[in-house]
């Protein structure tokens, strides 16, 4: 098989898109049919703050960024519905899929996406004023219906994010794992190779983990630097495991 026939990105369809029964719409706009792409890896995620931190880490200093997290973890649109609080989470395969996959969502701003590319997804999109207490506009929200990675480094960054390699049956798995031989537990942001009373397993020996989580792991066990933070391989580990937050 050819590599760049073995592309991958990450796409996630957000709360707005379920809440407006968008899912099955969105799901046939991206159908192999249509783009190209094959399913990869595919799952529900009830999205942790720790979660939306890490994939919108890049924005963390915007004024928008705790509307955004609130956003992403279904929070604006399900404020008293918990149980509905999910976002549908898609790795798709295939030629040009970064790129391809793009085209297809549209731009950011919904209200560009009519103008530029009606008939993309985010064209079906809204953009909410959002007021002060005193019913002043003072920025807007942008609910665009779906994600999808920008670029090669943020598709593995955010594959590696949300999915574990045992998520991607292994010939469809592109970024390199390695076998655990250890156990590592995580507490309050941080790990541990021994289990203590309130601590999660993440990964024990024989566990498949992507190379540069266990690397990480390692790293952060030493109290060395790492290339990435703790809390970006944790939080799939973490993910739909309680009720949380
Ligand atoms: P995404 O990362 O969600 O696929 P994107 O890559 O097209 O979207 P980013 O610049 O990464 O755009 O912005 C991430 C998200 O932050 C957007 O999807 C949108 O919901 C929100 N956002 C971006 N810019 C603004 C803004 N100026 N005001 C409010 N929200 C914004
Ligand atoms: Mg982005």
């Amino acid at each position: 098989m050819v590599r760049e026939e073995l592309e991958q990105t990450l796409v996630l369809i957000k709360p707005d898109a379920l809440k407006n029964s968008l899912t099955g719409y969105i799901l046939s706009q991206l159908s192999e049919f249509h783009t190209g792409l094959r399913f990869a890896g595919a799952k529900v995620v009830h999205v942790t703050r720790l979660l939306a931190e890490e994939h919108y880490a890049e924005h963390r200093a915007k004024v928008f960024f705790e509307s955004l997290l609130e956003y992403l973890q279904g929070k604006l649109h399900y404020p008293d519905e918990p149980h509905k609080q999910r976002v549908i989470a898609i790795v798709y395969q295939g030629r040009n899929a970064i790129a391809g996959m793009r085209d297809v969502v549209g731009p950011t701003n919904p209200h560009q996406a009519r103008d530029a590319r009606p008939g993309s997804i985010r064209a079906l999109g809204t953009v909410v004023p959002i007021t002060d207490e005193g019913g002043e506009v003072i920025g807007t929200r942008l609910d665009n219906l779906i994600h999808a990675s920008a670029n090669p480094a943020d598709a593995e960054r955010e594959i590696k994010l949300w999915f574990k390699p045992t998520d991607i049956p292994p010939s469809m798995r592109i970024f390199p794992t390695a076998a655990c031989d250890t156990h590592f537990y995580y507490r309050d942001q941080r790990v541990y190779t021994t289990y203590t009373t309130g601590s999660i397993c993440l990964a024990a020996p024989g566990d498949v983990l992507w190379d540069t989580d266990l690397e990480v792991l390692e790293l952060v066990c030493r109290g060395a630097d790492a290339p990435y933070s703790l809390g970006a391989v944790a939080a799939k580990y973490l993910t739909n495991l309680t009720e949380e937050e």
